[in-house]
C-alpha cells in the first residue's frame, strides 16, 4: 500500500484517534494542527501530557486526583471529615464544590457498576470506601452518583454494603432530572439536592 504521509505523522494521527470521541478524520485534522504549531507550543503540549502523567495521582484517602500527598480537600482541617460524599468521577467533585455549600469530604469511585460495559464492583474504588468507613469516624455517607440506571444501581449496591456498618447513608434528593448528569446540574439545583437528601 502506498504511504501518503510520513510515518511520524501517521503515528500522531493514530494516537489522536485513540482518544475518546475522536474519529479518524478529526484525528488527522488534529495531527496536522499540531504540525502547524510553532516548535515551542508543540513541545509545551507534549510536555503537558508527560508532566500530568508524572505528577497527578489519586489521593490515598478519597481517590480524587491530586499532585500532592493528600488532595487539598482531605488535607483541609476545616472540612467535616465525618461526612463523605460519594461521586463517580473527579469532575463531579468540581460540580459539588461549585455549589459552595458542602463542607464534608469526598470519595471518588472512578466509574459506576455497569454490567453492560463489564465494570464490576472490584473495578471501581469501593474497597477503599469501605475501608474508610470501617475506621469508624464517618457519620454519614451521601450517595451522589448520577440519577441514571447505573448511578442508581451503584448507590443501591453501596448502601447495602454500608448498612451493617452503623453509618447513615443518604441519597441526593433529585431535583436533578432522572437520567441527567451531576456535572451539568447548576449550583441551585445541587444545593437543593444536597439539602433535601433522604436516608436510603
Ligand atoms: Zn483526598
Amino acid at each position: 500500500m502506498l504511504r501518503y504521509f510520513p510515518t511520524a505523522l501517521e503515528r500522531l494521527t493514530e494516537e489522536f484517534a485513540k482518544l475518546p470521541g475522536i474519529g479518524g478524520k478529526t484525528a488527522q485534522r488534529l495531527a496536522f494542527h499540531v504540525l502547524s504549531l510553532p516548535d515551542g507550543e508543540a513541545e509545551a503540549f507534549a510536555n503537558a501530557i508527560v508532566e500530568a502523567k508524572k505528577t497527578v495521582h489519586t489521593c490515598p484517602v478519597c481517590q480524587n486526583l491530586t499532585d500532592g500527598e493528600l488532595c487539598a480537600i482531605c488535607d483541609d482541617a476545616r472540612r467535616n471529615h465525618s461526612v463523605i460524599c460519594v461521586v463517580a468521577e473527579p469532575r463531579d467533585v468540581i460540580a459539588m464544590e461549585r455549589a459552595r455549600e458542602y463542607d464534608g469530604v469526598y470519595h471518588v469511585l472512578h466509574g459506576v457498576i455497569s454490567p453492560l460495559n463489564h465494570v464490576g464492583p472490584d473495578d471501581i474504588r469501593i474497597r477503599e470506601l469501605l475501608a474508610r468507613v470501617a475506621k469508624g469516624d464517618v457519620r454519614e455517607v451521601i450517595m451522589a452518583t448520577n440519577p441514571d440506571t447505573e448511578g442508581e444501581a451503584t448507590a443501591m449496591y453501596l448502601s447495602r454494603l454500608l448498612r451493617p456498618m452503623e453509618v447513615k447513608v443518604t441519597r441526593l434528593a433529585y431535583g436533578i432530572p432522572v437520567g441527567s448528569q451531576l456535572e451539568y446540574a447548576d449550583e441551585v439545583t445541587l444545593l437543593r439536592a444536597l439539602e433535601g437528601r433522604r436516608e436510603m
